[in-house]
């Protein structure tokens, strides 16, 4: 994929602030601090379009971005930080699923999981509830460089266990060696 223009577009926490283009768009979800903005980044060759905040999971919005005027991406706010206020956590299901349930345009979901890391209860109700309402998820496990590829194998073998997936489903990525890029571009442009 070509990206010859990269923009935000705007912030939004209910339905009505969306940007009201129907161009078909991805979302990327996973816990805090688990390299979804850096993931994004990488996919697009931007260093710094999406911020990646000081304090993970205090920004609590959905933020869309338009790629050649012609697909969108939706960054979902990251959820799991412990340091995140009750009433902001609070505020995380309802729009995340407002936007899940009604958003047109979404072809699938970026689901990121770090590979070090076991899936998180938080992680399994997300998975179940987007399969529950068949939405496509593109699960992918980020932050390969910091395992040796035998260790890759075996976190992949599993995390696919534990959603009981072939582990051949989940893609590798690094945002740090640009590792997986290609794969997961294909199976976006396979989608959008
Ligand atoms: P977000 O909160 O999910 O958006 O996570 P960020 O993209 O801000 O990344 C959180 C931390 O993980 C930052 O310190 C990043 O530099 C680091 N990070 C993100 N992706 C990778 C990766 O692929 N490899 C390594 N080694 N570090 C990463």
């Amino acid at each position: 994929m070509i990206i010859k223009s990269a923009v935000f577009v705007k912030s939004a926490v209910k339905p009505s602030q969306y940007p009201d283009y129907d161009f078909p768009e991805v979302a990327f979800a996973g816990r805090s601090n688990v390299g979804k903005s850096s993931l994004i980044n990488r996919l697009l060759g931007r260093k710094k379009l999406v911020k990646t905040s000081a304090t993970p999971g205090r920004t609590q919005t959905i933020n869309f971005f338009l790629m050649n005027e012609g697909f969108s991406f939706a960054d979902l706010p990251g959820y799991g930080y412990a340091k995140v206020p009750v009433a902001v956590k609070k505020k995380w299901g309802p729009m995340v699923e407002s936007y899940l349930r009604t958003r047109a345009g979404l072809r699938a979901v970026v689901f990121i999981l770090d590979i070090r890391r076991s899936p998180s209860h938080a992680d399994h109700d997300l998975f179940a509830w987007l399969a529950h309402h068949d939405i496509p998820q593109i699960l992918v496990l980020t932050k390969t460089d910091k395992l040796k590829r035998g260790e890759q194998a075996f976190q992949r073998v599993r995390i696919a266990e534990a959603f009981c997936l072939n582990p051949e489903t989940l893609l590798l990525f690094s945002a740090v060696t640009g590792a997986g890029k290609q794969l997961l571009w294909k199976a976006l442009e396979a989608v959008l």
